[in-house]
């Protein structure tokens, strides 16, 4: 059931060089799973913004972290999203739901192959992040597509989680994804579910890749992030 629930700006760290991470407090009647998402809405702007004052964010943070839901994003010319970086600490926003199905539902020994493009990272963090507290059975792999290293964001918290975890690993670009990248995943895991997030346009082309690799669709997930 979707819940509108009041929560304060708890924190706010950079997590590359140009992205944000913002920790509300977490209310105790609010639940996700992880992999969902929520609206957020600031009470009022101290930028205009044509869009409004509200937003929708995938979820980053674990939902074992009964103290603070975690989103991030990329700083930019955004009214929101400057109001939301300058906002005082402990002030108030609206958070509405959570939302969505992009979530770890499938035969729980199933490899899982994450693609993320750049920020699409979010709701796939969220699943590591619980699937490694939760020590669950399938091997996950992810490929982590990014511009520049410099604008991967959680970059050093994957490479621990990959580290003290036997079933995560981690294969990072710093270019489009193309074919091989694809494929070679492909042939690693035929028997994976797929879960796809980021941009619009990155998720339709890795799909098609997917789709000339032989790749069942009922086997893919996805995310589009919608609004960029
Ligand atoms: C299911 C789902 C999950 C998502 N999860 C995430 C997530 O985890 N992280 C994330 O970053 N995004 C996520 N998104 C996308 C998010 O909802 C936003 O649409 C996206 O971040 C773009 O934000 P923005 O509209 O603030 O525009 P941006 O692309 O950041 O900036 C451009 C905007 O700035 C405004 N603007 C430009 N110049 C000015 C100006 N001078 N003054 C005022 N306004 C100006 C424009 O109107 C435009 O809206 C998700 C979307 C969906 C559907």
């Amino acid at each position: 059931m979707s819940r509108i629930h009041t929560a304060t700006i708890l924190e706010r760290k950079r997590i590359a060089d140009d992205a944000l991470e913002i920790s509300f407090s977490r209310p105790a009647s609010f639940d996700f799973v992880a992999g969902q998402y929520i609206q957020v809405k600031l009470p009022n702007l101290l930028h205009a913004d044509p869009r409004g004052s509200s937003r929708v964010f995938s979820i980053a943070s674990s939902p074992n972290d009964r103290q603070r839901v975690s989103i991030a994003f990329r700083r930019s010319a955004s009214g929101f999203k400057r109001s939301l970086e300058q906002l005082p600490l402990g002030g108030h926003v609206l958070l509405e739901g959570a939302h969505g199905f992009f979530t770890l539902r499938h035969a729980p020994r199933r490899p899982i192959v994450f693609v993320a493009g750049g920020i699409g990272i979010t709701p796939q963090l969220s699943m590591i992040r619980f699937a490694t507290e939760e020590k669950l059975a399938a091997p996950i792999t992810l490929l982590y597509l990014n511009r520049s290293e410099k604008s991967a964001v959680y970059l050093d918290e994957l490479a621990v989680l990959a580290r003290r975890s036997t079933h995560l690993s981690i294969r990072s670009t710093f270019k489009a994804v193309d074919m091989p990248d694809v494929r070679q995943a492909a042939d690693d895991f035929p028997t994976a579910v797929w879960h796809l997030a980021g941009p619009a346009g990155m998720v339709d082309r890795v799909r098609s890749l997917l789709s000339l690799s032989a790749v069942d669709e009922l086997s893919v997930c996805t995310e589009e992030f919608v609004g960029y």
